[in-house]
């Protein structure tokens, strides 16, 4: 075993939010840091984008009056969201958006510098902005040549393997990585950190799906924390859309609007054009087709109205085994511009794509840029149809953390950016990349006010670091040994999850799923790991061990779901007894279970118990704070608390 390194916060991840919490902290004058990322081209926000990439905050342009309180109520308005959070990161927002503007991230502003923003969903007001397909990451970008000009040390090719903490699991010390980089012969490969802090910035939960649109280069790490026994909240609230799976990215926007054919092929070959079965005419079925264009996510608010489409794409694709493509290439022949409804003719006229005799060429009048960024990625749109999925794209979950971003189970703990369950059932868009930076501020915050002093004490933290990395290095004879490809395991994990845990939700599903992660972790458990002479395979067959775990987690909040709450969000639940008929056209077992909004109020956590299996918890929602919002008396508390946070 190396000697450890050590620091006083250790950021693991270089997103967007690990990015911005390494920057704030060396500001705020912690100088002894250091991220830790498997590396810097890798994770959602340096890789993801759609359409219009969007940053929400508050409103800072033209005459509409906006405020803290009146953001705060929006972002918790689809209820599951404690209030109090929800007034930080509408308060932080306009801050943690300077900073950005600061760095060079190009949002739009006039030449009064007012920062025009647009609605977006869940938006009452105009808060929305985006540098076009790709905001989070040109804040990547710009927050990277910042860590760097500010000499921070990112130390990529870094595979964190398992979090450390103290004997009692009161808090954490440190981390064991895997150095892609080096030799796995002899234990090489592993290094240790011992940290005070640790700002966990690893990112959704993406590579437990088959069906994703989060980035292939983004994985997610959440199973190291619930292996030390994190607590997490909503881990049942996630976001599903339409995605193209070739190359991934949400088929949303333009992509709908110029109303391409949804087309399905057989094993055989033979092609039909499934959604006729489910609309009385044509002019019917292209018109929810541009519906759908508004309204991307699956959203179970939506079904009966646009969200069917997902669920006729999903009937196709899983239930009845054909692979379903988006057509852009030709109109169906009895195609007519002029019975299709006024707004999307209106819309589609006032574009200039009316005259567009296929869907390609109404694309090309309206957004030529989403013909060429295919083309940039080998996919001609004009010469091949193009395979779909409704995708996974968003934990609204993940763990539960303070007013400060620390775990409200562990301290010196934080988690920060998408891995960080802030949000509730429904999110305004853009809200994920606000509430990144806002925590990377407040946690930064609350360590250089609290958590300077070093209080590990160094011969506990190596016999702990030590007992810990025996469990990797040490020969199992008497066990399998871990199979030389990662990804067989990987694939039957990711599929498993896309099956039982994605947007169509039954219990007989979900908890055989659960079962079954189990019995994969266990067994992953128990590899010998010796075997394995790549660091690469050691840390994904490792990484394989706690994506198993962590859908033990999220089986266990969506079966909960199931049986509490029902339909709700970016999800619903299939009761072929009870439920209420959703469409005459659909077979007969799709009956929706309605929603109990009564747990609309109520934060859902998850946690071990002490065998290690985890328990659901449920916490009532903090209001929004109301404050006499009299300047004399917040500037004394100021005065008085600053110091002791
Ligand atoms: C297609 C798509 C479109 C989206 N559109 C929007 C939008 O319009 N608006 C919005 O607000 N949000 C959007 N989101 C969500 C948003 O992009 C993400 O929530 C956000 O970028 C996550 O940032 P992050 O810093 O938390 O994590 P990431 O950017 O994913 O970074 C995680 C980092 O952790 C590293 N890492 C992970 N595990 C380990 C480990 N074990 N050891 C070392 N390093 C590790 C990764 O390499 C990476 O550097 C979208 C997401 C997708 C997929």
């Amino acid at each position: 075993m190396t000697t450890p390194t050590r620091l006083n916060t250790l950021i693991i991840g270089s997103g967007a939010s690990g990015l911005a919490a390494a920057v704030f902290l060396h500001r705020l004058g912690v100088k002894d840091i250091a991220i830790y990322t498997d590396g810097l081209q890798r994770g959602t926000s340096l890789n993801a984008g759609s359409d219009k990439q969007t940053y929400y905050k508050l409103g800072l342009y033209g005459a509409e009056p906006d405020a803290p309180v009146l953001m705060a109520k929006d972002l918790s308005a689809g209820g599951a969201m404690h209030g109090d959070i929800a007034l930080i990161e509408a308060a932080a927002s306009p801050l943690t958006f300077a900073n950005l503007v600061h760095l060079d991230v190009p949002f739009p502003h006039d030449e009064f510098g007012q920062y025009i923003g647009y609605k977006t969903d869940h938006d009452p007001k105009r808060r929305a902005t985006s540098c076009g397909p790709y905001t989070s990451r040109e804040m990547c970008l710009s927050l990277t040549a910042e860590a760097k000009r500010l000499n921070i040390p990112i130390q990529e090719n870094r595979i964190a393997v398992e979090l450390l903490t103290d004997k009692g699991r009161c808090r954490t010390t440190g981390a064991i990585f895997i150095n892609t980089a080096q030799s796995a012969q002899g234990g090489q490969c592993f290094e240790i950190v011992q940290a005070e802090n640790i700002i966990f910035a690893t990112g959704g939960p993406g590579g437990m799906y088959a069906d994703s649109v989060y980035p292939v280069q983004h994985t997610g790490s959440i199973g190291l924390a619930f292996e030390i026994g994190a607590q997490a909240a909503n881990l049942a609230e996630s976001q599903f859309g339409l995605a193209s799976t070739n190359f991934r990215w949400n088929v949303s926007g333009s992509y709908m609007q110029v109303l391409p054919r949804f087309i399905s092929v057989d094993d055989q070959g033979v092609t039909r054009e499934f959604l006729r079965d489910y609309f009385p005419s044509l002019p019917d079925l292209l018109n929810a087709v541009f519906l759908k264009g508004y309204q991307w996510p699956f959203a179970a608010g939506h079904v009966p109205g646009s969200s069917l489409i997902d669920i006729f794409v999903y009937v196709e694709s899983i239930e009845r085994g054909r692979q379903v493509f988006l057509d852009y290439r030709s109109d169906p022949p009895d195609f007519d511009f002029n019975a299709l409804n006024q707004e999307t003719r209106d819309y589609l006229t006032k574009s200039g794509a009316h005259l567009g005799k296929t869907p390609l060429q109404r694309l090309a009048a309206l957004n030529a840029p989403a013909i060429s960024l295919y083309h940039d990625h080998g996919i001609d749109l004009a010469t091949e149809p193009l395979p779909i999925a409704i995708c996974a794209q968003h934990n609204n979950g993940g763990l539960a953390a303070d007013l400060n971003w620390e775990s409200t189970n562990l301290k010196h703990f934080f988690p920060i950016g998408e891995v960080s369950g802030t949000h509730g059932v429904t999110r305004p868009g853009g809200s994920a990349l606000n509430s990144g930076q806002v925590g990377a501020w407040r946690a930064a915050q609350a360590i250089a006010l609290k958590y300077q002093e070093k209080t590990i004490n160094d011969e506990d933290f190596l016999a702990q670091a030590k007992e810990s990395h025996q469990r990797f290095s040490k020969p199992r004879p008497a066990t399998p040994p871990a199979p030389s490809d990662w990804r067989e395991d990987r694939l039957i994990l990711q599929q498993r999850m896309s099956r039982a845990g994605a947007f169509v939700r039954t219990k007989e599903k979900a908890v055989q799923a659960r079962d079954e992660a189990r019995k994969q972790f266990i067994a992953i458990k128990n590899y010998d790991l010796t075997a394995l002479t790549d660091a690469v395979a050691i840390a994904e067959t490792i990484r394989n061990r706690q994506f198993c775990l962590a859908q033990v987690y999220y089986l266990t909040a969506i079966i909960e779901q199931i049986e509490k709450i029902g339909s709700r969000g970016g999800a619903i639940v299939i009761d072929p007894e009870n439920g209420a008929h959703i469409h005459p056209a659909l077979p007969p077992h799709w009956r929706l279970k309605p929603e109990n909004t009564a747990w609309r109020q109520k934060v859902m956590l998850c946690q071990p118990d002490g065998d290690g299996n985890p328990v659901i918890t449920w916490q009532d929602c903090r209001p929004v704070p109301t404050t006499d919002g009299w300047f004399e008396t917040v500037w004394k508390n100021f005065r008085e608390t600053r110091r002791s946070l």
